[in-house]
């Protein structure tokens, strides 16, 4: 069994949890990240998620500004830096950053060997908690060895909010019929660019619903459509699943089994019907799958405050605001597309550092896609810029935690 003692508890390394655990060991705290994954990065590596949205405000003026300062627009600046991403691109209203799935990996890397405090553990799965504001015990199993950390403070940056409910933390997860729906995404190589701007994509899209009608592609496909990527010449495809409807619940074993292998089948399908039937895509190959399907929502931690749809429409600003929601609500409630709401023309809301909060522990914070929210204000925060910044805002508040036993808002601003 091997023991680590720290100030903060990361569990989870995604794009949250890489910001938790580098924002609060630059503040001096001696950190321990477990990640069960053998890389970082989170969605944006294990489920090929290949475009980083929230990073970017457009003003009214239409002057594109960074969302938030610090580790979100590090990250952004040194994967341009390094050849690993693309942009600001327009899509639509907004902008993003096209990246390389593995160049956030390889980045991620870079920056945790960076800190000199920060113990990161990879092929670790977290699986119990024991403990209170006192002090944590959380054990991990690594290839069938224990592992043991105790912490005076601990984010849960799992994305499943897997260590809220291991503490006995409150924690919400909306009926399966209203959960976003997952996805299957797959790097495609061999596509001529040319089909990928808008209207090549439409075409495609209507290819594909033709393709259903006429009994040639199953129903499960309906929701593909592809985005190009970073790196010229590639692209990737992704497929929204129905998911078992309103039986689904991304959080049992028997479901997602399921869901891996209809991403597979069904890729393999549409691939084959794409190589014959689309122009520009005769030569095309799936040249990278992922590592898991892909899960937009699940559990979310209950905190001091429930981030509300209003908020983020409103543009409302808190005392306490953390981070700036530079995405609209992108509402994946059905496998056929998204449904848009976006904010009050020239505003941008925030996040309050109690929506990082346990509504039951003081010393138990969670970032990126399970803090707290509700159903519809999470999908608009859940996005991997905006999961950077609430990720760096708990590194900041559990360090500080850890080290005075209190939060002090005044404290914290003064770092962003
Ligand atoms: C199909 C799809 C498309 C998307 N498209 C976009 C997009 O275009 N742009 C965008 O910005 N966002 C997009 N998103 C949303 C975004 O990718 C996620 O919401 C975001 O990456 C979540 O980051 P996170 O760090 O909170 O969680 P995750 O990325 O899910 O990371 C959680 C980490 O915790 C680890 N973990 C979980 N449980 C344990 C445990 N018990 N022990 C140890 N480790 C554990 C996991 O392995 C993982 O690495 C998309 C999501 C999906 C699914």
């Amino acid at each position: 069994m091997s023991l680590f003692e720290c100030d903060v508890l990361v569990a989870g390394g995604g794009s949250a949890g890489m910001a938790v655990a580098i924002a609060a060991s630059r503040v001096g705290a001696r950190v321990v990240l477990l990640e069960r994954n053998g890389f970082l990065g989170g969605m944006g590596t294990a489920a090929l998620v290949h475009t980083i949205c929230g990073l970017y405000v457009v003003r009214e003026d239409e002057v594109v500004e960074p969302a938030n300062p610090g580790i979100p627009m590090e990250v952004a600046q040194r994967l341009l830096a390094m050849g690993g991403a693309r942009g600001p691109v327009h899509m639509g209203k907004v902008q993003v950053l096209l990246h390389d799935p593995w160049a956030l990996a390889l980045l991620a890397d870079e920056m945790v060997e960076e800190c000199e405090n920060l113990t990161v553990l990879l092929h670790a799965e977290m699986t119990g908690v024991e403990g209170d504001d006192g002090g944590w015990e959380v054990a991990a199993i690594s290839r069938g060895q224990e592992v043991k950390v105790r912490a005076q403070a601990m984010v849960d940056a799992t994305g499943d909010a897997v260590l809220v409910s291991m503490a006995g933390a409150p924690w919400r997860q909306v009926e399966g019929a209203r959960l976003q729906r997952p996805a299957y995404v797959v790097k495609l190589a061999g596509v001529d660019q040319g089909v990928l701007d808008e209207a090549g994509r439409l075409r495609l899209a209507h290819g594909i619903a033709f393709g259903v009608r006429s009994g040639e592609l199953p129903k499960e496909v309906l929701g593909a459509g592809v985005r190009a990527g970073a790196n010229v010449g590639e692209c990737f495809l992704t497929m929204d699943l129905a998911a078992g409807g309103e039986a689904y619940d991304p959080l049992d074993a028997t479901m997602l089994t399921k869901m891996e292998q209809l991403g597979r089948r069904s890729v393999g399908i549409l691939v084959d019907w794409l190589k014959r039937k689309q122009s520009g895509f005769e030569g095309c190959g799936v040249a990278a799958w992922p590592t898991r399907a892909g899960v937009r929502e699940s559990r979310r931690m209950e905190g001091v405050y429930e981030l509300r749809v209003e908020d983020v429409l409103e543009g409302r600003r808190f005392e306490d605001g953390i981070a700036r929601v530079a995405w609209p609500v992108e509402l994946r409630e059905k496998a056929t597309g998204p449904r848009w709401l976006f904010a009050k023309a020239g505003s941008v809301g925030e996040i309050p550092l109690r929506s990082l909060r346990s509504a039951k522990f003081e010393s138990l914070f969670a970032a990126g896609r399970c803090l707290s929210a509700s159903h519809e204000a999470l999908a608009s925060v859940r996005v991997m810029g905006t999961c950077l910044a609430s990720g760096q805002a708990a590194g900041w508040a559990a360090a500080m935690w850890a080290e005075k036993g209190v939060v002090e808002i005044e404290a914290f601003n003064q770092r962003s």
